[in-house]
């Protein structure tokens, strides 16, 4: 599985709010399946600081 994220974070977490990332949730979501990337990283930006 990879991810084309523009602007992934340095452990390879999908930034979650690019296009890539945007396109990517929507085809997960239209094939009614979680993008395990977000399961493996979780959805929000809560580490940030
Ligand atoms: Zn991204």
């Amino acid at each position: 599985m990879t991810s084309s994220c523009y602007d992934p974070g340095a452990d390879g977490r999908p930034c979650g709010r690019c296009d890539s990332c945007g396109l990517r949730a929507k085809g997960f979501a239209e094939a009614g399946k979680e993008d395990p990337l977000s399961l493996r990283f979780g959805s929000g930006e809560r580490r940030a600081s």
